[in-house]
């Protein structure tokens, strides 16, 4: 249990905040404000915004922080620290993997916002995991493990992993010529940060999404399913042998799922009104456009080819979606550099963290070569 890893002289969780300034990580400060009494704040990392990095640790009271100036190395330090029970990893992209890799070394328990360490890294950080050292903190993810609570494996037929479509659900090929950054970001039912929004408007972040739950869960890909769910009210649903499917439900709020994820195995009340199915309306199903949102065909398949392939295809996901937000390549270009970068990837067994790394720095310069950077 959780528990068991925290030190008996405090009856506090003391957590660890990677990514402090972020939209993960400001809500995962809120949900400690609110239960002050369980939770502890006692390290902090930020990339580049250090003022309000500066007035979280006075608000707080922490006396560990650590810049993106500091270097990876500082990050490792921080998960490192004896005190630190629970460390939220609430980074952007594949620089958080190493961090993840740390924490589960350290054996300290890791709540994970950023998915991409298990894309990316998920053959190696799965042997070091357990049910209670590991706690997804992405809707999806925090419903299945919540469905998963209590049933026997063996007797999960299928995963529902559910989307919203994002903001172009619905739109073909030739829309999506001109989309402009600002569009990408205005996201229908979650507030999220921009790599993310981009991600969740290609469906790239659904892809990532499966691949992430074929870790965790440890789901073969022909029984991991993505159906659309506009409203975003199911957050994900397990489908078992005898047919009967639980899902789970609740106010699209991320505080939720990271509330969870630092309150397992307990519960504790609501940052958020509950979700009011007296005027709820309907909830629609149906199959996502893997024809106009190519990324999440193309995340797909890296997961199911699996060894260093998904590695190259995040990389060639994290520059292309940064150009993008940059003004300097097209919505449609995002899928044709994965595409291309998966296709001049030579797939290696995972071995380390140090060969993910030269996998990534080689995806990357592949994928600035053909955006023309
Ligand atoms: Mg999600």
């Amino acid at each position: 249990m959780a528990s068991d890893l925290m030190d008996p002289a405090s009856p506090k969780k003391r957590i660890a905040v990677l990514g402090s300034t972020g939209s993960i990580g400001t809500q995962t400060l809120d949900v400690v404000r609110r239960h002050a009494d369980r939770l502890e704040l006692v390290a902090l990392a930020a990339g580049t915004r250090v003022e309000v990095l500066a007035h979280q640790a006075r608000e707080f009271g922490v006396r560990h922080v650590a810049t993106g100036a500091d270097g990876p190395e500082a990050l490792c330090s921080l998960v490192q620290l004896p005190e630190v029970d629970v460390v939220v990893n609430a980074l952007v992209g594949a620089a958080g993997l190493k961090a993840s890799h740390e924490t589960l070394k350290a054996g300290k328990v890791l709540a994970l916002a950023n998915k991409e360490s298990l894309v990316v890294g998920g053959d190696l950080l799965m042997p070091l995991a357990s049910h209670d050292t590991l706690l997804p903190i992405d809707s999806e993810h925090g419903a299945l493990y919540q469905c998963l609570l209590g049933e026997d494996r063996n007797e999960v037929s299928r995963l529902w992993v559910t989307a919203s479509g994002g903001p172009f659900r619905g739109k073909g090929i030739s829309k999506l010529r001109d989309i402009k950054p600002e569009d990408a970001l205005a996201h229908p039912t979650w507030n999220m940060g921009k790599k993310i929004s981009v991600d969740s408007s290609t469906l790239m972040n659904k892809g990532l999404e499966v691949i992430e739950a074929h870790h965790l869960f440890a789901m073969d890909y022909d029984r991991i399913k993505v159906v659309v769910q506009p409203q975003s009210a199911i957050h994900s649903m397990v489908e078992f042998k005898d047919g009967s499917v639980k899902a789970h439900l609740g106010t699209t709020d991320m505080r939720i799922p990271i509330q969870f994820a630092l309150s397992y195995p307990q519960r504790w009340e609501a940052p958020v009104p509950p979700l009011d199915f007296s005027t709820l309306g309907s909830l629609g199903f149906e199959a996502p456009d893997r024809h106009t949102f190519r990324c999440l065909a193309l995340a797909e398949e890296a997961g199911r080819a699996g060894g260093t392939l998904p590695c190259a295809m995040n990389a060639a996901n994290e520059v292309a979606v940064a150009a993008f937000l940059a003004g300097e390549c097209g919505f449609l270009q995002i899928a044709s550099c994965v595409e291309a970068v998966m296709e001049g990837h030579v797939k290696e067994r995972v071995e380390s963290i140090e060969q993910l790394e030269a996998v990534d720095a080689q995806a990357r310069m592949h994928a600035r070569r053909l955006l023309g950077g």
